[in-house]
């Protein structure tokens, strides 16, 4: 099976490109963000511009910070609500977007800040147009959003139909006032998502071009972005591998690689993709009996061995161990054996073998 009802614009100037389909999604917008990248990329004065030019209302609302809280979509809906909007647009990484998202269900169905996760209380969804300043979650091409609860210090996503962005515009010049290392950690969430989509037992060949072709694009491109933070192509190449990487989860999920990462980030503030890659190599190794045969022919495609992979791998800056307090375990195995993904792994997981991976993150 393959479901993907979102409208993707994916060009340079993309917003102006989109600008009937924007124009038809409502009279007044309430605009998501995070605190400074919307500005700074350009993309809210790119919005703002399609938006006036059509006569469509607007009111910001720029207060989502990374690993949005409950508290804040709760916030968003009553500016919802408040100013009488119609549509959200999500402009950020994935936080904003994820919001964006959470807050348009919270409005159309007058969720409380408990039934955010309640998927059954799901009945209806205000339009939701995502406009991606990172290249990594896929979130715009996605049915999820990912939330954190301060009180619990649990983070945690939920998947239904109806948060699936009505229209998604992406625009490569965007990812170019990236940092270097949202650089490096968006573009590894990107690479956990392709991976994933094999290793999932949900998993659908439908979708293993993307999966093929977006693995062997990050391998290429994302050391030439890493030293080249302006180049266009390559920027580009990552955001559409970005985007795969979406599509790929929408089909068949996440697994443990990203359990094990959301409390790695709701207890140490690990960057969401930094989490996933810190645990990339322990978890294909774990997989690997279940779905050698995928890998190899992933392998085989990219024209590299595992090993030659890891050692790509390696190559990469980012940190690979933490200070872990003694009780860190304790605490994260009830939220990682509990999560959703844990039904998807491609083969049983003990709570022995995830508490080998996290003692191996020790410093
Ligand atoms: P993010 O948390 O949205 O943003 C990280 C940081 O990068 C923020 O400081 C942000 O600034 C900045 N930033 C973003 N775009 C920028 C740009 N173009 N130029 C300069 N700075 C920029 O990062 P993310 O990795 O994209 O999103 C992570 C969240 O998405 C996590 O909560 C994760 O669990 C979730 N996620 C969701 C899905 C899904 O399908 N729904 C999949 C994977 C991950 P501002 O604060 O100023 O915006
Ligand atoms: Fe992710």
């Amino acid at each position: 099976m393959f479901y993907c009802p979102t409208r993707i614009i994916f060009a340079r100037n993309a917003v102006q490109k989109a600008k009937s389909h924007i124009a038809s999604l409502g009279q007044r917008a309430l605009i998501v963000t995070g605190k400074k990248s919307a500005k700074q990329s350009g993309a809210l004065a790119d919005v703002l511009a399609v938006l006036t030019e059509s006569c469509v209302s607007y009111v910001l609302f720029e207060r989502v910070t990374e690993n949005p809280a409950l508290d804040i979509v709760m916030e968003g809906k009553s500016a919802f609500w408040q100013n009488d909007c119609d549509f959200v647009i999500g402009i950020g990484g994935g936080s904003p977007i994820d919001a964006a998202k959470a807050i348009s269900l919270a409005a159309a169905n007058a969720l409380n800040r408990d039934e955010l996760y309640n998927i059954s209380a799901f009945k209806s969804v205000y339009p939701i147009l995502a406009i991606p300043l990172t290249a990594g979650t896929g979130t715009e091409a996605t049915q999820y959003s990912v939330l954190s609860d301060p009180l619990t210090k649990k983070k945690a996503g939920f998947g239904s139909d109806l948060a699936f962005p009505v229209l998604a515009v992406l625009d490569p010049q965007y990812t170019i006032t990236l940092p270097f290392k949202v650089t490096l950690h968006t573009a590894l969430d990107a690479l956990s998502h392709l991976l994933e989509g094999l290793y999932s037992n949900q998993r659908s060949p439908l979708v293993y071009p993307f999966i093929y072709k977006g693995i062997a694009s990050i391998i290429k491109f994302l050391p030439i972005v890493l030293s080249q933070p302006e180049n266009y192509p390559a920027r580009e190449e990552l955001m559409r591998d970005a985007l795969y990487g979406g599509m790929v989860i929408a089909q068949g999920s996440t697994t443990l690689q990203h359990s094990i990462g959301y409390p790695l980030t709701s207890f140490y503030n690990i960057p969401h993709g930094l989490a996933n890659a810190m645990v990339m190599e322990d978890i294909m190794e774990l997989y690997y009996p279940a779905v050698q045969s995928e890998l190899d022919d992933l392998f085989s495609y990219l024209q590299m061995s595992k090993e030659d992979f890891f050692a790509w791998l390696d190559s990469l800056p980012f940190e690979r161990k933490i200070e872990l307090s003694d009780d860190f375990i304790e605490k994260a195995l009830p939220q990682i054996t509990g999560s959703r993904n844990m039904a998807l792994n491609p083969l049983p997981v003990s709570e022995k073998q995830i508490r080998t991976i996290l003692a191996n993150l020790k410093k």
